[in-house]
Order: structure tokens, then C-alpha cells, then sequence
């Protein structure tokens, strides 16, 4: 996975368009170019060209190769074997340090037809200047060359994968570098704590204290606080291997599953007859899902009518079904990124008020919405807070739709992280919070206070945070991250 050497593939996506894109990166791509390019000497030069396209033309293609350039030409996608068949290609021109991968760079912009494309790149492989690139192995040289960490990293493949407009910000948000700024100043201000500490080492037979004990604990007690809150962070995150879940809930007959279809009506893709029925986990009872995409946000819409209706809620106590069905629920409910609840105020009992209360988890974002609207006294009464819907007029299902994106889009801004980076954080970010506390618990520790045992949990706290970025990798770990990749990227 990291010969050297230079490489080149397809960088646009495979299948016919109006422009293609083939990458090369290394120290030899002008060479693996040169023979079969040819430069575009003034504006006006007609198709086809009057130079045989088949000699090296290297000193040709780039003047100064110090400087980016854009050279505008033709290239020949059979090489020698077709030296007359050119089509029109921009070649875009990065010296070493400039371009993505931190190394020489070219890209040649081609017409998009897979003939052609699948031509060059192999005309190119024949010099034997380059080959073909593996999967990722554009991003892997990047960060090999510390253009990027491995945060970013994922967050190409980030932008790559995502499904919605809320996708796509956290990863260009990871891909800017916010989380990689984060990490590092964490690891310099650990990397100063350090410092402070070893200096103090050659001073121990001394007993003179290099720094205050209790200033290196506030030090420390401020960086665990950010390491957990980014822990939080992994945890709490929507991310592309998860699609939140906003469920409704309310007492029987206030109107939940009427919502549910309406909503379905106002933003479904018209396959609302479709809605699938799921086995809830845990319990044998059925609640009907749908995924609903408003506003480049993708989430699922979940109506617990059917766990409640059935024997979530029946009144027969301590029976087996009634437990499971709830426990169900409550899992539901502790999953859900959302809840809606649902009240009827036309009703004079909401019979299950107390009950719905208490399995809603408390720190769920909620949206209360009152339904029925049309039968209202006050039609037009908007609360503060509250929604009036109608299932029969459609009042109020576009606020409550609009309500929901927001609601995620702020729950989901808090993480900046795509969901692989934050999966494969989790561990690492809980060490070296463990690590720290360790720490903090030495210092706390008059009678065995040992400096070296302290340096050396800061030492294992930095070195899980390094993890993270990438400063401390395995090949193993890069192997299984830069797999997921296309070749080209
Ligand atoms: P659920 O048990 O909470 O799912 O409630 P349903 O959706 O089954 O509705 C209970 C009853 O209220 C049904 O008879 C519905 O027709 C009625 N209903 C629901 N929403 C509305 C509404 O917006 N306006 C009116 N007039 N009736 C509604």
C-alpha cells in the first residue's frame, strides 16, 4: 500500500460525462505525460494539431515546473499506437508542496467518455513512469505527506458518501480542518504540560517544584473537559451510518397516526402506501416508519401508535406483553433524536398523559404540537412553542416539517464530525480521558505523588490523542481506513 513511485487514475466518477479527469501524483507524471501531449501553441490553433503527437515533449508541457500552471492542448488516449487521434484536453499543472497529495501533481481534463479515460490511464501505465493508483491512495499520500490528518481524511470520504445537505457541511466542516485544530492544540497544551513537568526532573533531589502542582491540575482538569466534550460529541453524532428518528408520541386517539399520514402526503415521495412495518426490538409489537427527506435533511418519521394501541398501554397488569411492548418503547423513545408530542386539546381526558410523560427521555429535543386545530375554538392560536396541526386541512404541517430540519440541523452542527471518524474515535478519546484522570488522581495523591508516573499517563493521553489525528498510526489502521476509498481519490 505505500510504494513509491508515481500514480495516476480516474479522479471523475466512472460512466459517460461531459468532462473526465485523470489524476497522476509522484515524482515522474511529466514524464508519463510528455509523450503523448501535445502543448496548444496559440488560441487559434484548429483540431486537429500540426505536431505529431509522438515524441517526448516534456520541456514542452511545463515551462517552469516551480509553478502551478493550466496548459491548454491535446492528447493522444492511444499513445504511439494511434498518434493521430487526439482529443482536446486542459492539463492543470501543481509543483511539489503545492497540489492535494503534497507531492508533483497533474490532472488532465478530457472528455468524459470511459473509452477514452480508460485509454490514457492505460497509455500512461506503459511508459512505466506511473501506474495505476490503489484505492485511496490519492488521500493516503496526502496525509503521508501531512497536506491533512487522518480526520480529514475520512471526512473526504465523508463528503464523498453523503446522503444530505447536513452531511455534506460536516464533512467540508471536517475537511476545513475544525476538528484537526481542535486536536492539536489539545496535544500541544498536553505537550507543554510535559515539558513543564520533565524540566522539573532534574530538579527532583532538589524538592524544588519547577511548576505549581495545582496549576498543572487546572491545566489538566481543562483539557480533560474538552477531551470529554468531544467524546460527547462522537457519541451524539448524526452521521452517514445513521438516519436520526423523530417519533411521535401522545395518548391514544390525539391523533398521532393521522399526522403521520399527512405528513407522508405533504413531504413522502408519493410512496406513502409504502410504509413499512417494523419489528421493534424487544417486543413483538409492530410501529410503522418512514424516512422523509425535507429540505436536503433525511430523517425517519416513526408513529408509536401501533406499540401503544395494542398492549403497550393496556391496563393489565404485570403481564409479560404489556412490559415488553413498553420496554420497547422506551428504547425507541431513548433512541429517538426527536420527539413530537401530540396533544388533542379538544379531548377533555388525554387518558395516558402521565404515562407518555415519563418514558419520554428528558434531554430528547422535543416539538409539541396540538392537533385537531380544525375542531379548535381558536383556530388560528399559534403558541409560542406549540404547533396547532390539522390532519384534515393540512394546517400547520408545513411549520411542523420546517420545526424538525431545525431542530436537527442544530443537534447535528453540534458535532462537525463525520459518523466513521467518530466511531473510530470513541475508544481512543475515552483513554485518554481515563488517562488524564489517572493523572489528576496522582496529583491528588500527597503521600505517592510520583512525577514520572504522572508524565508518563499525560505521555499515554497524548499518544490516544495522536491516534486520532494520525500522528500515531499502525499500517493496519490506514489499510482498513483508506480501503473504503475509490480508486482515484
Ligand atoms: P392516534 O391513536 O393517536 O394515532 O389517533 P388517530 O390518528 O387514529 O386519530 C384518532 C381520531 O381522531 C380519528 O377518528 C381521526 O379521524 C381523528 N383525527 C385525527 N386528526 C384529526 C384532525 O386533525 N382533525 C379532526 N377533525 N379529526 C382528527
Amino acid at each position: 500500500m505505500f510504494s513509491d513511485g508515481a500514480i495516476v487514475a480516474q479522479a471523475s466518477a466512472h460512466g459517460t460525462a461531459r468532462r473526465g479527469i485523470i489524476r497522476l501524483s509522484g515524482d515522474s507524471i511529466l514524464n508519463a505525460v510528455a509523450p503523448f501531449f501535445l502543448r496548444k501553441e496559440k488560441s487559434s490553433d484548429s483540431f486537429p494539431p500540426a505536431i505529431p503527437a509522438n515524441q517526448n515533449c516534456q520541456g514542452r508541457i511545463v515551462e517552469d515546473t516551480s509553478k502551478t500552471a493550466i496548459i491548454d492542448g491535446w492528447f493522444a488516449p492511444w499513445g504511439t499506437s494511434e498518434p493521430d487521434l487526439v482529443v482536446p484536453c486542459a492539463l492543470f499543472y501543481w509543483p511539489k508542496g503545492r497540489g492535494f497529495t503534497g507531492e508533483q501533481a497533474v490532472e488532465l481534463h478530457l472528455p468524459g467518455s470511459p473509452p477514452i479515460l480508460d485509454a490514457v490511464a492505460r497509455t500512461i501505465c506503459e511508459t512505466k513512469f506511473a501506474r495505476l493508483a490503489t484505492r485511496g491512495e490519492f488521500t493516503l499520500r496526502a496525509f503521508l505527506s501531512g497536506r491533512i490528518d487522518l480526520t480529514q481524511a475520512e471526512a473526504v470520504l465523508g463528503a464523498i458518501d453523503a446522503s444530505s445537505d447536513a452531511e455534506l457541511q460536516t464533512a467540508l466542516a471536517q475537511l476545513s480542518g475544525m476538528l484537526s485544530r481542535e486536536f492539536s492544540n489539545l496535544r500541544e497544551k498536553l505537550m507543554d504540560v510535559l515539558c513543564d513537568l520533565e524540566a522539573g526532573f532534574d530538579f527532583v533531589e532538589e524538592d524544588i517544584e519547577f511548576v505549581a502542582k495545582t496549576e498543572i491540575k487546572a491545566r489538566l482538569l481543562e483539557i480533560k473537559a474538552r477531551v470529554e466534550k468531544t467524546l460527547e460529541r462522537t457519541k451524539t453524532q448524526l452521521g452517514a451510518d445513521r438516519i436520526p428518528i423523530v417519533a411521535l408520541v401522545g395518548s391514544p386517539n390525539v391523533g398521532k397516526s393521522s399526522l403521520f399520514n399527512k405528513m407522508l402526503e405533504f413531504f413522502g415521495d408519493g410512496s406513502s402506501s409504502k410504509a413499512i412495518v417494523s419489528n421493534l426490538a424487544g417486543t413483538t409489537r409492530d410501529y410503522l416508519e418512514k424516512e422523509l427527506l425535507i429540505d436536503g435533511m433525511r430523517f425517519i418519521l416513526v408513529d408509536s401508535a401501533g406499540v401503544e394501541n395494542r398492549e403497550a398501554f393496556k391496563d393489565v397488569a404485570d403481564s409479560l406483553p404489556r412490559e415488553r411492548a413498553q420496554q420497547g418503547l422506551i428504547r425507541l423513545f431513548a433512541n429517538a433524536e426527536i420527539i413530537v408530542k401530540c396533544d388533542d386539546p379538544t379531548s377533555k381526558s388525554n387518558s395516558r398523559e402521565e404515562l407518555v410523560k415519563n418514558i419520554i427521555p428528558s434531554n430528547t429535543p422535543l416539538i409539541c404540537v396540538t392537533t385537531k386545530q380544525d375542531l379548535s375554538d381558536h383556530p388560528e392560536s399559534v403558541g409560542n412553542e406549540n404547533i396547532p396541526t390539522s390532519s384534515v386541512t393540512g394546517f400547520g404541517i408545513e411549520q411542523l416539517g420546517k420545526r424538525i430540519v431545525e431542530t436537527l440541523r442544530k443537534y447535528s452542527e453540534n458535532g462537525e464530525m463525520t459518523a466513521s471518524t467518530a466511531i473510530r474515535c470513541q475508544d481512543a478519546l475515552r483513554e485518554a480521558a481515563e488517562s488524564l484522570q489517572n493523572a489528576l488522581n496522582i496529583l491528588d495523591d500527597d503521600i505517592f505523588l510520583d512525577d514520572f508516573i504522572l508524565a508518563s499517563e499525560i505521555r499515554v493521553a497524548l499518544d490516544r490523542i495522536g491516534i486520532v489525528t494520525g500522528q500515531v498510526h499502525t499500517d493496519d489502521l490506514l489499510d482498513r481506513i483508506f480501503s473504503r476509498f475509490c480508486i482515484g481519490k
